[in-house]
């Protein structure tokens, strides 16, 4: 039996959803609770310590309903996918039309679109979450989307819950249906990049420089004391500091090199594609993921042409400081841009400063440059990045030690493929004269697809002897 009314309740209380809802109860929100599994609930009352008597554990669905006051506000916190659609379709002969259920997990967007658009008998909210448990406990950066009005309704308590950049929350109305999941999904395939930059560098630290894991831990110990701050320079230095506790030896060496994903970093090389929005660097850590994953292939490969990565002496620290400060920036003009043609494309109104500022404390990628693009993008949110006049200094006195590194890299023989994705990139953007004048001559000649003139004459296929 409910002790207090609630106004908010939780569905799934296992790693996300226990830290979200201690969460709502610190922050003063009597919440009501209900897992699958029901030792889970009762566990989960039993050890909220001083939280307890906010938490109201139910059993069944029809109770965590009535222990909630109306108009309910239900959060969802369980696997993505099928899961969700089974709660939906549970919850909906308990809940009235003014009931909100929020999906917080990492849904495609794709699918809360779809089930934005099915007519679902409640009001409805997707809503990505980032920050692991930890934030989830104690602040995650919350997207949000769905109807304006439903936000509202329930933005007081996810105000509360969520991390603070300078006393702002990191919890915003991202734009209708699946906005909030799809900035989420931009937002992972950042951070797969950030991961893959950062092993990158690693990668020439340790086989062209030779450094040991402890080294290492203190040089990016140091970066994060400048532009490079942010939260995933910090656990990489403390993964680099580790020590294993079966040998002693240094952690990070006993890892085996085989990245795993979930699959939303390939959600955004998709979605990119489907928007022809370029992302080379996303693109290629998730490529450089699945690579990773063919540990057999790579063996046999080494045993066929040799150990690649050789000593690389002719780079510094401090060259791998900049390439890894102008990778990012690339990167994250990447994701933005991509943000943009998505907002286009799908006619949502997607705020790219709100979206920096969302991402600046709590969420995985939270980091110091981020609060510097949330101002760039302030000022002009419809230009690039890398047009954007702190940018542009920063890039122009990185970009010297990106091709540093990315050249000796690729003569030495250390794979780099997000760096050297984000130099070609840029050295593309900043090529007002490319090359496609070639691929429209090959497309004419084959297709007849004809090109236009840089001279605007009217003439608009090739002499072609089979034409
Ligand atoms: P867990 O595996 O820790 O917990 C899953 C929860 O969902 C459990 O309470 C489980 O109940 C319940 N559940 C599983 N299947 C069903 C089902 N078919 N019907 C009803 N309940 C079900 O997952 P997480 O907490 O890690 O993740 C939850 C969501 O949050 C996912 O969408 C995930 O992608 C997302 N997320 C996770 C992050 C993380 O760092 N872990 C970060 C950001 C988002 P039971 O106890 O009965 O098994």
């Amino acid at each position: 039996m409910a002790m207090t009314k609630s106004q908010t309740g939780l569905i799934g209380l296992g790693t996300m959803g226990a830290a979200l809802a201690l969460n709502i109860a610190e922050k003063g929100f009597p919440i009501a609770v209900w897992n699958r599994t029901t030792s889970v609930t009762h566990d989960f009352k039993a050890g909220a310590g001083d939280l307890a008597d906010r938490i109201t554990p139910t059993d069944t669905l029809a109770d965590l309903v009535a222990a909630i006051q109306p108009p309910r506000a239900i959060i969802l916190m369980v696997p993505a996918g099928p899961a969700v659609d089974d709660m939906l379709t549970a919850l909906t002969p308990h809940l009235s039309s003014d009931d909100l259920v929020i999906d917080a997990g990492n849904a495609n967007f794709h699918d809360t679109n779809r089930r934005a658009a099915a007519g679902l008998p409640f009001r409805f909210l997707g809503m990505g979450v980032s920050g692991g448990e930890e934030g989830a406990r104690h602040g995650p950066a919350i997207m949000g989307g769905g109807a304006r009005e439903d936000w509202d309704r329930i933005a007081p308590v996810l105000h509360a819950i969520a991390a603070k950049h300078k006393d702002q929350p990191c919890a915003d109305w991202m734009g209708p249906a699946g906005a909030g999941h799809f900035v989420k999904t931009v937002h992972n395939g950042i951070e797969y990049a950030d991961m893959q930059m950062i092993a990158e560098v690693y990668g020439i630290m340790r086989d062209g420089l030779a450094l040991s894991a402890p080294q290492i831990a203190d040089i990016l110990a140091d970066w994060n004391k400048g532009i490079l701050q942010s939260y995933l320079i910090e656990i990489s230095a403390a993964v680099a500091a580790a020590k294993d506790p079966l040998t002693g030896d240094s952690l990070l060496d006993v890892i085996l090199d085989k990245a795993g994903q979930k699959g939303t970093g390939r959600w955004t090389a998709i979605e990119a594609q489907h928007l022809s929005a370029p992302i080379p660097v996303i693109e290629a850590a998730v490529a450089a993921r699945n690579i990773s994953a063919r540990l057999d292939e790579r063996r046999a490969g080494e045993s066929v042409y040799g150990p690649a990565p050789e000593p690389t002496p002719d780079v510094t620290i401090s060259d791998l400081q900049d390439a890894l400060t102008a990778g990012k920036i690339l990167c994250y003009a990447q994701g933005f841009t991509m943000t943009a043609a998505a907002g286009a494309s799908f006619g949502w109104d997607l705020q790219l400063p709100a979206i920096a500022r969302v991402w600046r404390a709590g969420c995985i990628i939270r980091s110091s440059m981020l609060d510097a693009m949330a101002q760039a993008l302030t000022e002009d949110p419809a230009r690039n990045l890398i047009l954007a006049p702190r940018f542009m200094a920063e890039i122009k006195r990185c970009l010297p030690a990106l091709r540093r590194v990315v050249s000796a890299a690729a003569l030495h023989g250390h794979a780099l493929p997000a760096l050297s994705a984000g130099l070609a990139w840029f050295d593309a953007m900043r090529t007002a004269r490319g090359t496609a004048n070639m691929i429209q001559g090959q497309r004419d000649f084959f297709g007849l697809h004809g090109f236009d003139r840089l001279d605007g004459k009217d003439l608009h296929h090739g002499p072609w002897a089979h034409g």
